[in-house]
């Protein structure tokens, strides 16, 4: 078995076309000859299967040591698909920190449906541990949190849900599989928003699901076939050549983020930095040391109170106001009025997003135009 960065660059290339192409084709093809009727083809359909999605989603597989991957038209697609491995009168324990869009997806969608779901803090593996029921039937988590950054234990938390039986289902988005492997830890099914660092460049939207067993497999394939929201050819390709770099774009956006956080640290009008490895004391720090490589190019700072959020992100010229993450560009939002605006201010206030919080997806530029850029922002508040 090769290592991971050469499984990255040469990963999940069936040997199926005569031309010698280095990189599998794109196939825009959604239908397959059937040599004769009866015969026992590969591919028939693409919603089925098509071979550059298959390629990507054997690259995935082989990344997360897995069984199989299946890739989707974004990183919700995914989410819904993993999701649907569960039934009505299902419970479902779910981190209180998720993704947004998965938030409406579990309550305007999936719990009018039947399923039951409860909110946890998966930090606090006892708290987990305490909202099992008798119906549990899965745990759902990130690894790490956005906009705050929290870390919560993969290896802990698949202890306890199997204890209880439950599948530990988890969205590594932030991590990507450079930086750690859910599966090897304990997970049963992991997923990504592959709109991020696995395709990198903010030029498409794909969701990837690896599943650990046959069982699982066999059960989110007939998912991704029978909803059918899967990943065209042209992004599959797109996927592809972005997971060809993720090792070198992970480490520069985790040097740059350590180089920004050094600039922060120092800077007065900056109250408080969230990245899983700034508090060197934390409980999130020893996590990340224990169960992953690293802690990824996304972190988020407060501005002293009193100062206008507003008035920095639109003094910026070089980092983009824009939300999303992972890509070679920095991005950057304040959620209070950008990706969490939708929650009511109380509640947002109780979950420590404040209208000071900014959160920075870092790219791949020089570091230093980064922190020049930051710093004449600073300069107008
Ligand atoms: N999961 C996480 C952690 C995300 O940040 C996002 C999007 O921002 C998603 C899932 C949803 O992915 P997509 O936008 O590709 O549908």
């Amino acid at each position: 078995m090769v290592k991971f960065n050469t499984l990255l660059v040469r990963g999940g290339r069936p040997d199926d076309n005569s031309t010698g192409a280095v990189n599998v084709p794109i196939y825009n093809s959604s239908t397959f000859r059937y040599p004769k009727l009866g015969s026992d083809v590969k591919w028939d359909y693409e919603r089925s299967g098509n071979p550059t999605r298959d390629a990507v989603e054997e690259v995935c597989a082989e990344l997360e040591n897995g069984d199989r991957g299946f890739a989707f038209s974004s990183g919700m697609a995914a989410i819904h698909a993993a999701l649907a491995l569960f039934k009505p009168g299902d419970h479902i324990i779910i981190g209180d920190n998720i993704y947004g869009g998965t938030f409406r997806l579990v309550n305007d969608f999936l719990k009018p449906r039947g399923l039951e779901f409860t909110e946890v803090d998966t930090q606090n593996v006892d708290a987990v541990a305490a909202a099992f029921k008798p119906n549990t039937k899965g745990v759902y988590f990130e690894p790490v949190t956005n906009p705050l950054l929290k870390v919560s234990s993969v290896k802990q938390i698949a202890k306890v849900a199997h204890q209880h039986d439950a599948l530990v289902v988890v969205d590594n988005t932030f991590l990507t599989p450079y930086l750690q492997k859910p599966l090897d830890l304990g997970a049963d099914v992991v997923l990504h928003s592959a709109t991020k660092y696995l395709g990198g460049h903010s030029d498409f939207t794909a969701g990837m699901i690896v599943t650990k067993t046959k069982e699982l497999s066999d059960r989110v394939y007939a998912v991704q076939n029978t909803i059918g929201a899967v990943l065209a050819p042209q992004e599959a390709n797109l996927l592809r050549r972005g997971i060809q770099t993720l090792n070198l774009r992970m480490d520069r956006h985790i040097q740059n983020a350590e180089k920004i956080i050094a600039y922060l640290e120092s800077n007065p009008k900056v109250s408080r930095i969230y990245y899983p490895t700034a508090d060197k004391s934390s409980q999130d720090y020893k996590i990340i040391n224990d169960e992953a490589e690293g802690a990824g190019g996304v972190l988020s700072f407060e501005i002293k109170d009193g100062l206008d959020a507003a008035k920095f992100v639109n003094s910026l010229q070089l980092i983009i106001l824009a939300v999303s993450l992972g890509a070679a560009e920095s991005l950057v939002e304040v959620p209070a009025f950008m990706s969490h605006f939708e929650i009511p201010k109380p509640e947002r206030l109780k979950m420590g997003i404040k209208d000071e919080l900014i959160r920075l997806s870092v790219g791949l530029e020089d570091a230093d135009d980064l922190i020049a850029d930051l710093d004449q922002a600073f300069d107008k508040i």
